[in-house]
């Protein structure tokens, strides 16, 4: 999740700015109606929170992943192996970028796992896999080691669970689960944001083949800080506003309510510059961001294993899950 900076007001609490919608899902009689749904959906538990949380650590334990590092270097190994042995095809997509830290061009790559790639109609499921550079907003040591449990990690592992549950997905529509490098490899303002997803639009808006093939998506989610044990999943603005992305909110958030899943608030909170701006403005790949942006230890040393729970994890790749099994 990119830098945000405050004195351009380029994101803003958007919580008092906007008539509250009606809330009737609020009243406890009408959760517990939900609940009791939500106890009869034949997915809800198949979905392992803790196994994504084990993803989680097995990540974080490589160190810092920032963009051309070693640490990314083993992380991409380790993907690559894992998706492919979960069945999919695993293609690395390669650009090249500057190190911010030293001016140096270097290597970087996004990777595209495909899942039933003959299905012509195909939805995205994307997360950045690369790590901040520098913990900036670190009170103590803001030139200090920093892992990205949540703000990295967390939204691969949902992936790297909802791997064990693809090769099954039945239905008419094929799933590309898409890390992208380089979301934040930036020591300074005025370094650029989003260069993978950004590559990726290019390329994808050019008719040039993404993975094995030419894709077209009908839509996209990206999953962004979602492993914070105290997990509050606020519907993003931008996400809401942008006629095509509504339904794919409204969906998720429908399946989330109907699952009792508490995590997903069905109201707006933040704008969030984050992959999904360029996938939808650039690529024209309508793509909602589930993110929690509500997080004291952003960009700092504390962003570890330790801040995640399997709960919350579970709450979001349970969501996803259902969401993709109900796509018609
Ligand atoms: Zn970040």
């Amino acid at each position: 999740m990119p830098w945000i900076d405050r004195s351009a007001d380029r994101y803003t609490r958007l919580m008092h700015r906007r008539a509250a919608p009606p809330l009737p899902l609020l009243s406890a009689a009408l959760f517990s109606v939900a609940l009791v749904a939500g106890a009869a959906e034949p997915t809800a538990d198949d979905f392992s929170g803790a196994r994504a949380l084990a993803h989680l650590e097995g990540l974080v334990g490589l160190g810092p992943r920032p963009s051309g590092s070693p640490g990314m270097a083993r992380q991409r190994q380790l993907l690559s192996d894992h998706f492919r042995t979960a069945g999919a095809t695993v293609v690395p997509q390669r650009f090249r970028g500057r190190d911010p830290r030293t001016g140096q061009s270097i290597e970087m790559e996004n990777l595209i796992v495909e899942w039933h790639a003959d299905r012509k109609d195909r939805i995205l499921l994307a997360a950045h896999y690369d790590t901040r550079p520098f913990p900036d907003r670190d009170p103590v040591d803001p030139r200090g080691v920093f892992v990205g449990a949540n703000d990295g990690a967390s939204g691969v592992a949902v992936l790297m669970e909802l791997a064990r549950w693809m090769p099954a997905l039945e239905g008419p529509v094929g799933v590309d689960f898409v890390c992208f490098d380089a979301e934040e490899c930036v020591v300074s303002p005025r370094d650029p944001y989003f260069l993978g997803s950004r590559h990726f639009a290019r390329e994808y808006l050019a008719g040039r083949p993404v993975g094995t093939d030419v894709r077209r998506y009908r839509c996209g989610v990206l999953l962004d800080m979602v492993g914070d044990a105290d997990l509050a999943i606020w519907q993003e603005q931008y996400s809401v506003e942008w006629d095509d992305t509504r339904p794919v909110v409204e969906s998720l958030w429908g399946v989330a309510a109907r699952l009792g899943v508490r995590q997903f608030v069905p109201r707006p909170r933040y704008r969030v510059d984050d992959d999904h701006v360029p996938l939808r403005n650039i690529a024209r790949i309508p793509t909602c961001d589930v993110i929690d942006f509500d997080y004291p230890h952003w960009h700092t040393t504390e962003d570890v294993a330790a801040r995640c729970s399997a709960e919350s994890l579970s709450a979001v790749g349970r969501v996803v899950l259902t969401w993709l099994r109900e796509q018609r």
